[in-house]
């Protein structure tokens, strides 16, 4: 099969072609820097010192990781980012990313911010998504509690009736502006409280259209049956379901607490066996295209690549608004900007948040590229391959 029949990844020119030359060297600057573990872990804990004692290390941030990896310090910083990947057809997706937060007033406020940026997107043509965390909005150690069956107190019982009226807020917004809401997934042992609260809202607001999407992460290996599942259930209780596909984040973390605490890991035994579940996931979702919208989070070139066969196969059409392709902003960019020069649909995450409290998000891209056969290795390739390109010119 010819792999690159509908558009070509190793299209340099079109993939940097928002870039200019000193851009590129910050970012060749950048990854080089990220290719090092011993340089990402004495970084690391420079940074986390640094920002203890109060020195002034801000600025350097900003000025690397931060404007690689981030869309700006707020809703506005953010617009002129947005504003710049719509000249290539590239939506965005505004990721407030503050973590961490404890209180309930602390919930609120990042509410506030996620209500925020659904309302930029309902007002914007360039943002067709909202996304959140429902850790972000509700305490993790009362979902993890909900999962485990355990008793709750009554004032535990109402901050998870707070959790739920905010995530209804969130959707209902979305729903009221026609503004696409994607659910984030994240931990086992907290994820059937976040899937429970995502099918009460999609039956709710997804009647006309999939307006809100749950995640399912392929490396777990029961999601794919999962999705099978519920995208029955959906057929059968008259709703559209919204199926984001990654294949997840939290591998060592799920893996090592399952060693730990000695149950069966939830993780599938080997990374082929990941990209055979995403695969087949994309192939369910678009076979039941009359009922499923399809958002595909992925930097898997394959992946993406047998996508774009799938719609073709399928003969939908390029710009349907049902089947979406993700990145992350700064990374991939190969993939996002040559699918979009080809038609078809794309968006990028784009965090933010204040310096300092994006920070955790900023650490975690700098550790998952250390390794040169990762993602850093494949960036830092696809830079060195473009500047060399723009020199022969
Ligand atoms: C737009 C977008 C949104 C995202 N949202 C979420 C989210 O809500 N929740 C979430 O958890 N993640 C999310 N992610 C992250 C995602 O889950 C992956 O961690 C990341 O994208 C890397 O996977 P990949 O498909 O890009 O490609 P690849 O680089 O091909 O795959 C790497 C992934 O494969 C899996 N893997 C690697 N080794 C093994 C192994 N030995 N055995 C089994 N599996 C293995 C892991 O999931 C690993 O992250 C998102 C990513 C994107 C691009």
């Amino acid at each position: 099969m010819d792999l690159k029949k509908h558009v070509d990844f190793d299209n340099l020119e079109v993939a940097f072609a928002s870039k200019n030359d000193k851009t590129l060297k910050k970012i060749h600057f950048v990854f080089s820097t990220m290719g090092s573990s011993a340089m990402v872990k004495t970084g690391t804990t420079l940074t986390k010192l640094a920002l203890k004692s109060g020195l002034p290390v801000k600025g350097i941030i900003k000025r690397t990781l931060f404007d690689i990896f981030c869309g700006g310090e707020n809703i506005e910083e953010c617009q002129r980012t947005a504003e710049q990947m719509s000249k290539f057809n590239i939506g965005a997706i505004l990721d407030y990313s503050v973590e961490g937060e404890k209180t309930e007033a602390g919930f609120e406020a990042t509410t506030a911010e996620i209500v925020r940026t659904i309302e930029k997107a309902g007002n914007s043509a360039h943002i067709p998504f909202g996304a959140f965390k429902v850790t972000g909005i509700g305490s993790f150690d009362l979902l993890a509690k909900i999962q485990a069956k355990e008793t709750l107190t009554d004032e535990e019982v109402s901050a998870f009736q707070k959790v739920r009226e905010r995530v209804d807020r969130i959707c209902a917004l979305g729903h009221e502006l026609g503004v696409k809401v994607l659910i984030d997934a994240e931990e086992t042992w907290i994820q059937k409280p976040i899937d429970d609260l995502a099918y009460e809202m999609m039956e709710k607001y997804n009647r006309e259209k999939a307006l809100i999407y749950n995640t399912y992460q392929m490396y777990r290996h029961e999601a794919l049956q999962e999705l099978k599942d519920t995208q029955k259930d959906a057929v059968a209780k008259g709703y559209f379901l919204g199926a984001k596909l990654v294949r997840g984040a939290y591998m060592e973390k799920e893996r090592e607490r399952a060693m730990d605490m000695g149950y069966p890991s939830p993780i599938q035994p080997d990374k082929e066996s990941s990209d055979r579940d995403f695969d087949l996931g994309l192939e369910f979702c678009i076979e039941n295209i009359n009922n499923t919208a399809l958002f595909c989070g992925s930097h898997n070139e394959k992946s993406n690549y047998h996508l774009t066969h799938l719609i073709e196969e399928k003969g939908i059409a390029r710009d349907d608004d049902r089947v979406y392709f993700a990145q992350l902003y700064g990374m991939s960019d190969n993939i996002s900007f040559n699918l979009a020069n080809s038609q078809f649909q794309v968006a990028k995450y784009l965090p933010y948040g204040p310096i300092k409290a994006t920070i955790p998000y900023l650490i975690r891209r700098a550790e998952e590229n250390t390794s040169v056969k990762g993602q850093s290795g494949r960036e830092l390739t696809l830079v060195k391959r473009e500047m060399a390109r723009r020199k022969g010119k």
